[in-house]
């Protein structure tokens, strides 16, 4: 589905599962409910992953292409929600086993100043306090890179992932640049992703949808995925033993 210049660099993590298991168990997106103020949120006991970012980023459009679903975030963007945090459940067979958490769009020009740092407020503290809060996936425009509001974000951030929360920086709408200039920016968002991973996206393209589906699976899964890790490293092993020619057959034939 997709192309492979977007495969997670290399990290901390161990093998991704199958793309199909990945976009399958993504595909379980169903809404849960929707806070306007982060104490109306339900405690949460699986992991839970926030999507953030600039209004207009291309988050929702993100959300609905990896859940392939045509309305689940656009859902968020009705009056009235569009200041709200919505949850999402994921899981197969009805089991709930992570969240996603559609944060609302920031820097949005048309929202009063109060309402503005208000809301910076709640994504503040959400950032910082929200138990169960397992992974970040910030969302961003590679034309306008990081603005201001987004290095603002990854300062919050920065002393959580170095605790171990999970970051990804998705660059949106790939398609709208040139496989050089996609190069030039992954690289340069890399420097200035305080430690976490930057993949390039396009919903119009179908770009990166399986690698960061693959890798949102491996957070919310780190038990299975190091199980999968174990297995594909004694795979190898055997592999490894099969194809390198005995020692002492070695020395007969010489
Ligand atoms: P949000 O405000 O962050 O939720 O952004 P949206 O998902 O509503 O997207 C903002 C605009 O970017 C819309 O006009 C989308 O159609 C467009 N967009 C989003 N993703 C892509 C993409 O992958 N490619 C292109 N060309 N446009 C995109």
């Amino acid at each position: 589905m997709t192309t492979s210049s977007t495969a997670p660099v290399a990290g901390s993590l161990p093998p991704a599962p199958d793309a199909k298991i990945a976009m399958g168990w993504m595909h379980t997106a169903r809404f849960l409910t929707t806070a306007a103020q982060l104490h109306h949120l339900p405690p949460i006991h699986v992991p839970e992953i926030a999507f953030v970012g600039r209004s207009n980023a291309g988050k929702s459009t993100c959300i609905n292409t990896l859940t392939q679903q045509k309305q689940l975030a656009f859902a968020s963007k009705r009056p009235g929600r569009t200041q709200h945090i919505n949850l999402f459940s994921l899981g197969k067979h009805g089991v709930t086993d992570a969240v996603l958490a559609d944060l609302p769009g920031y820097g949005y020009a048309k929202v009063s100043r109060s309402d503005k740092v208000r809301w910076q407020q709640v994504m503040v503290n959400y950032l910082v306090s929200r138990p169960g809060l397992t992974g970040i996936v910030l969302l961003c425009d590679p034309r306008l890179g990081l603005t201001e509001l987004d290095e603002a974000l990854l300062e919050v951030l920065r002393p959580r992932v170095e605790e171990g929360l999970k970051f990804l920086i998705v660059l949106t709408k790939a398609d709208k640049l040139t496989r050089s200039e996609q190069a030039k920016i992954l690289s340069i968002t890399r420097l200035n992703a305080a430690g976490g991973e930057v993949m390039m996206f396009s919903a119009l393209k179908k770009q990166g949808v399986d690698e960061v589906a693959q890798l949102l699976w491996q957070w919310a899964h780190p038990e299975q995925a190091a199980v999968a890790a174990a297995g594909a490293l004694s795979d190898a092993a055997g592999a490894a033993d099969a194809s390198t020619p005995d020692a002492d057959e070695d020395f007969e034939q010489n």
